[in-house]
């Protein structure tokens, strides 16, 4: 089975209201798109900060721009379109017992967690660039640290793409030598917790070029008995199961052949095709 569980049915850009995404026809192509790349199970996951009710988990003046929308609404239309429930929600130090209310109150049927900021800025968004006046081993240590308090808090069913740090590749400055130093504190916490960790082929279509995770941290994980998700965190319906080719290529070198499938945040193991478009 394939399945594309981090979805957004619209861009992140400002003007993308829920009257012109969150509609019959924009699932529709989203359906069509999935049908044509061999993917069985499809869900929707929206960042939690679209939302008025993230301001009880933050208040950064980004979410604070951006928490437009009624979080119930959204629930209630998903559950409508048919597809599976899910949200992408950051993890917010010290907010953790909110985030749980938060997510406890809804009927989700998972939930991606994401690692977006680290303290105030953050390391994909121009806009609040961690990487202005931030050194490289500086930034990656505590990304990774972040990303292992994420996978630590218990909050979350799936870790949203890994190593989401390389994501503007030489277009920041990379630390020297093995990478393995920052990855080890988050594989361990990956580990421990039990969260399903998530290949994005996003990454492919940003600047680094690459899947989330690299090859190397997905062998760490794998290694530590991590289960995996698989996703493209699309934003348009062509983005659906974007180079998932390069997914299944990367699952059959670290000997993994099945993926996991959630509902109401229970998860369960299903076989891997060899190729997109191939009965397991
Ligand atoms: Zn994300
Ligand atoms: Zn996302």
């Amino acid at each position: 089975m394939l399945t594309d569980y981090h979805l957004h049915l619209r861009p992140d850009e400002p003007g993308t209201p829920p009257q012109r995404y969150f509609t019959a026809e924009n699932v529709a192509r989203y359906r069509e798109a999935a049908a044509a790349a061999g993917i069985e199970e499809l869900g929707v996951s929206e960042h939690v900060y679209r939302f008025r009710q993230a301001l009880d988990l933050w208040r950064h003046p980004f979410w604070e721009e951006q928490a437009q929308d009624d979080l119930d609404a959204y629930c209630e239309f998903v559950r409508g379109a048919g597809l599976r429930l899910g949200i992408e929600c950051d993890f917010v130090p010290g907010a953790e017992e909110r985030t749980a209310e938060l997510l406890g109150a809804r009927a989700f049927d998972y939930v991606v967690g994401s690692v977006h900021f680290v303290g105030e800025a953050a390391v994909d968004h121009e806009g609040w660039d961690i990487w202005e006046g931030g050194d490289a081993e500086e930034v990656w240590s505590r990304y990774f640290e972040a990303l292992a308090a994420c996978a630590r808090s218990g909050l979350f069913d799936v870790l949203a793409h890994p190593d989401l740090v390389k994501v503007w590749g030489r277009g920041r400055p990379l630390p020297a030598g093995d990478l393995r130093r920052f990855y080890e504190p988050a594989v361990e916490a990956i580990a421990a917790s039990g969260i399903a960790v998530e290949v994005s082929t996003a990454g492919l279509r940003k600047p680094v070029g690459e899947l989330y995770p690299s090859a190397e941290l997905a062998a760490m994980c794998a290694e530590a008995g991590a289960p995996f998700a698989l996703s493209s965190d699309a934003h348009l319906p062509e983005q659906v199961g974007y180079g998932y080719e390069r997914a299944l290529e990367l699952f059959a070198a670290l000997g993994v052949d099945e993926i996991c499938v959630f509902e109401e945040r229970r998860r369960r193991l299903e076989p891997l095709p060899a190729r997109v478009g191939e009965n397991p």
